[in-house]
């Protein structure tokens, strides 16, 4: 496992990444990774997380509390969602939280990024749900991704943004890198009017693949075999359906 200060580099080297890449706007979006110790290093609220230096980050212990007391800086009301996914997932060592555009753009259209479309989001991110959404700085934070936490290293956040998780700062990272990727190639590919889902064979495949290389982390299956209409449709059944309640999302 890393040193802190090493774990501070690569969150500071990680948050300027996302605003380089326009994943975050001015304080927007938060890091966070877990010390050899057992504690939390996180990023502050009110930084821009392109611009953070070494004392900005906070060591918090696992009741997101701060360990040094009389800190100049202060925790993110979004690091509750940090703790939840601590808490639930033990394989978990990084967290990360930003807004890309694309990915953001079908939270607030409220579709799910879940049909097999890109060998490498199907290997490494499977099906990306959404979250129900949830009010910024509350307890619904947490709550909202509980559902789906046990199932997905990759998060959608209704009318937010996206969540994700892995082994590694720098897995958590690369999987925001592939969703807002794969989210923009969905986007295109729509607009263009033909969307072709892998079969299950290939999925299968695909599958194989990932098993062999040892992949760590929660993937749910993605939807397979569908016609550029059915997909179409049922992302268009998605946004039609009533934003909150009654729903599993
Ligand atoms: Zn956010």
């Amino acid at each position: 496992m890393q040193t802190d200060q090493k774990l501070k580099k690569e969150i500071i080297e990680i948050g300027y990444r996302m605003w380089l890449r326009g994943f975050i706007a001015a304080n927007d979006g938060n890091i966070s990774a877990l010390t050899a110790g057992g504690k939390i290093i996180t990023t502050p609220t009110g930084v821009s997380k392109g611009f953070m230096q070494p004392e900005m980050l906070l060591l918090v212990n696992r009741e997101g509390l701060p360990v040094r007391k009389n800190n100049p800086y202060r925790i993110s009301s979004e690091f509750k969602m940090h703790l939840e996914v601590y808490n639930q997932r033990k394989d978990v060592m990084a967290v990360v939280h930003a807004h890309p555009p694309y990915c953001t753009a079908f939270s607030v259209a409220g579709i799910a990024l879940d049909h097999c479309v890109l060998p490498e989001a199907v290997v490494s991110l499977g099906a990306i749900p959404v979250a129900e959404y949830a009010t910024p700085s509350t307890e619904e934070i947490p709550l909202s991704i509980r559902p789906h936490i046990q199932n997905s290293d990759v998060i959608l956040l209704q009318n937010h943004g996206l969540l994700c998780v892995g082994k590694s700062l720098q897995d958590a990272y690369f999987k925001l890198e592939t969703a807002e990727h794969s989210a923009k190639i969905m986007y295109l590919s729509m607009n263009l009017g033909n969307v072709q889902t892998l079969n299950e064979e290939q999925v299968d495949k695909l599958m194989q693949l990932r098993s062999g290389y040892g992949m760590s982390g929660k993937i749910t299956s993605c939807k397979t075999g569908l016609g550029t209409e059915q997909v179409i449709r049922e992302t268009i059944e998605e946004i039609k359906k009533p934003p909150a309640g009654g729903s599993d999302k």
